[in-house]
């Protein structure tokens, strides 16, 4: 209903507004490039193309943790010692839930109420409901859109679950894992698979009760993290222990966070991983725009279900169907 009810602007309006930090027009130029109809996204597209040259370059970091770890009260008390800084913060929360139903996980409107009224904060959900391109477009569209828009740190914030965490790792300078003390599920395989992703672990709510469990639980991460390989950067990750209600430990995370930038930088790593990442979106685009031929393409459809037909009655191997389809998808292909 709110998409038919939307006013589009003009394009010389999106680009001025953007240019001028408006973040009314860049929450409109964000949903934009979420729209599913072509010709917001074509206009988003011009858009990103015609900022790029003029943006500023900011630090992007990935926020990833379980519901209930604490990831927006965390984000809430980070974002607003960096606002206090005089720092620029866009916090992007990526919603797993789809756009249909109510229940979001992070769609709350009550989630970081300071640090949305704070004038140098941005706080934009973006729900990950079927969009064309998929959440990591867009989402890279919404950080490009924000360092335009003259954001000195870009957050992206995404619950550890499903398949959100490796794409948010390629397109962040830095991975945040929050992580719970005393769960019971901390070297679980899932885990083990993002805590490899990470530069950095945070135990949070090390507070109370909590704070023994916390500091047990830093020391048993940071034993489980000498035991794996050291990444591409050479970066050993750190973990530290926060409470994000009595804001301890914010400040040390902005430190290790500085650390690494300062550490890759030096070794060149962070300017490669940014080009490795240009290349990455490159890349699905181009294999993307390559799934939405054959899905549009009526013929090679029809001849998909003929074969999936042969395969089940056993008149053909799943080897030759996808040979002889993509054989027909060449042909179609080098006809049209
Ligand atoms: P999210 O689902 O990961 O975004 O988690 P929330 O930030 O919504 O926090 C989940 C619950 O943990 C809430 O009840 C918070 O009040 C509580 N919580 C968050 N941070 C802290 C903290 O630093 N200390 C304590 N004791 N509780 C916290």
């Amino acid at each position: 209903m709110k998409k038919n009810t939307r006013k589009r602007l003009a394009f010389k309006d999106y680009f001025q507004g953007i240019i001028n930090g408006d973040k009314v027009i860049l929450a409109q130029a964000i949903t934009l490039a979420e729209s599913r109809l072509k010709s917001d996204s074509v206009l988003a597209e011009k858009l990103v193309a015609k900022l790029i040259p003029l943006k500023n370059v900011s630090i992007r970091l990935g926020i990833t943790g379980s519901p209930g770890v604490g990831k927006s009260t965390f984000i809430e008390a980070f974002g607003k010692y960096l606002t206090e800084l005089g720092k620029k913060v866009a916090v992007l929360a990526i919603d797993p839930s789809s756009t249909k139903t109510k229940g979001s996980i992070l769609g709350d409107k009550t989630r970081m109420e300071e640090l949305s009224k704070d004038p140098l904060a941005f706080i934009r959900p973006t729900s990950t409901g079927n969009a064309l391109g998929g959440v990591a477009n867009r989402t890279r569209e919404a950080v490009l859109l924000c360092e335009a828009a003259g954001f000195d740190v870009i957050i992206i914030e995404t619950v550890g679950v499903g398949q959100s965490e490796t794409a948010v790792r390629n397109m962040v300078d830095f991975f945040l894992l929050l992580m719970l003390a005393g769960s019971g599920d901390e070297l679980q395989g899932i885990k083990k698979g993002i805590m490899e992703m990470a530069d950095g672990i945070v135990v949070t709510k090390a507070d109370g009760e909590n704070l023994k469990k916390a500091t047990q639980a830093q020391a048993d991460f940071t034993h489980a993290l000498h035991l794996f390989q050291l990444p591409e950067s050479n970066w050993q990750a750190r973990v530290l222990t926060a409470s994000a209600i009595e804001k301890k430990g914010i400040a040390k995370t902005w430190e290790m966070i500085n650390d690494n930038l300062a550490f890759t930088q030096s070794n060149k790593f962070l300017q490669r991983n940014r080009q490795l990442q240009q290349l990455t979106w490159f890349q699905e685009n181009f294999e993307l725009a390559l799934k939405e031929s054959l899905r549009k393409n009526v013929s090679i459809q029809k001849e998909k279900e003929k074969l999936e037909r042969k395969i089940l009655a056993n008149e053909i191997t799943p080897l030759h169907a996808s040979k002889a389809l993509f054989k027909k998808f060449l042909s179609a292909g080098n006809r049209g």
